[in-house]
């Protein structure tokens, strides 16, 4: 995986590029992707680019021996960590039990979603975690120089799986690193990740997907994106020019959708939609996940509804959505929730 592989995040590879120009790595380092998002091919390609002997243009050259090992997901320093459970005879199964399905996984689908991994390993619905005696063999490992004399590197999907005495294992090789030790985690709910070894780690948002590259690597989460983003767009601009007929026919196209969990998805959508509204309202653009093709479509949306607005409305939305559990007529429902959105836009 190259730089130039990375989809968008266009900010978070140019500050990893520079890291390895100047020497100043950190040694620790925390990604917040959304599920699928492809931190890991980031993660992959900064790595490439630190081991490669012959980098080029601010890029590796995906040829050299380092590149080549990095790119196998085989380099003898580079140590992943993921959550695992029990399978059949393995009693105390560690990443490493799981090692050659986790690779054909990355490698056949760098874009993966967590649940896709659990498949890939065959858990069956068990819950994987991240167990101490995974954090003891990567002391064990640790413990030894590494074996190509560069840089170790530790990558760790999903911290937040770890139990309390893994993470606090963890934690330990995190404040006192060994020497030329780099330790990259993905998380999908840094809330959960321990605070000490959160308050760590360089923290990086990776921003969601662009819409195009959404439809390049999960094209069944594009076509609902784009079916909510329609909806919601339709009965926004319809909102914003006072046009209540028009509006209304979006509350049509909500019935029409028939499928509850469609439904259900729409109303997650527009909730994301109302936040995002509100954070660029308040000037916190920056921590709302937009992605950088969307951003000026929801300025536009921030600047043209009242400051009350995106509160108010999610209101009306979560008690629809209380509703469309009860079994409450649709057509009325979805008339009533347009007409509450309309006087308060
Ligand atoms: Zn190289």
């Amino acid at each position: 995986m190259r730089f130039s592989d990375i989809k968008g995040n266009s900010s978070i590879v140019s500050a990893l590029r520079g890291m390895v120009d100047t020497g100043r790595i950190p040694h620790a380092m925390l990604f917040h992707e959304n599920d699928g998002g492809g931190a890991l091919p980031i993660v992959l390609a900064f790595l490439q680019y630190l081991y490669c002997r012959s980098r080029q243009d601010g890029d590796s050259c995906s040829e050299c021996p380092s590149c080549n090992k990095i790119s196998k997901l085989i380099h003898p320093d580079v140590h992943f960590i993921f959550p695992v459970a029990g399978k059949g005879s393995v009693d105390k199964p560690t990443s490493e039990t799981f090692i050659s399905e986790w690779r054909e996984l990355i490698l056949s689908k760098p874009y993966f979603f967590e649940n896709q991994l659990y498949d890939a390993l065959g858990l069956e619905n068990k819950q994987g975690v991240i167990a101490v005696s995974e954090a003891k063999s990567l002391l064990d490992k640790l413990s030894l120089f590494g074996v190509e004399g560069g840089y170790r590197s530790v990558v760790v999907y999903l911290p937040e799986k770890m139990n309390i005495q893994a993470a606090n294992t963890l934690l330990k090789m995190i404040e006192e690193p060994p020497e030329n030790t780099v330790f990259l985690m993905i998380t999908h709910e840094p809330e959960k990740v321990l605070k000490t070894i959160y308050s760590r780690c360089l923290f990086m948002r990776v921003l969601p997907l662009s819409r195009e590259d959404l439809k390049d690597v999960h094209p069944e989460q594009d076509a609902e994106y784009s079916e909510n983003a329609d909806i919601f767009g339709d009965l926004m601009n319809a909102l914003i020019a006072r046009d209540l007929l028009t509006a209304l026919e979006t509350a049509d196209a909500l019935v029409d959708l028939k499928n509850r969990e469609k439904q259900k998805s729409f109303f997650k959508f527009a909730s994301e939609a109302l936040r995002k509204i509100f954070l660029v309202q308040q000037g916190l653009a920056s921590i709302a996940d937009i992605s950088e093709e969307e951003s000026e479509y929801y300025s536009r949306l921030a600047g043209s509804v009242k400051r009350s607005f995106s509160r108010n409305a999610l209101t009306y939305f979560d008690r629809a959505q209380t509703l469309l559990e009860r079994n409450v007529n649709q057509k009325i429902l979805f008339t009533d929730l347009v007409n509450r959105l309309y006087v308060i836009v």
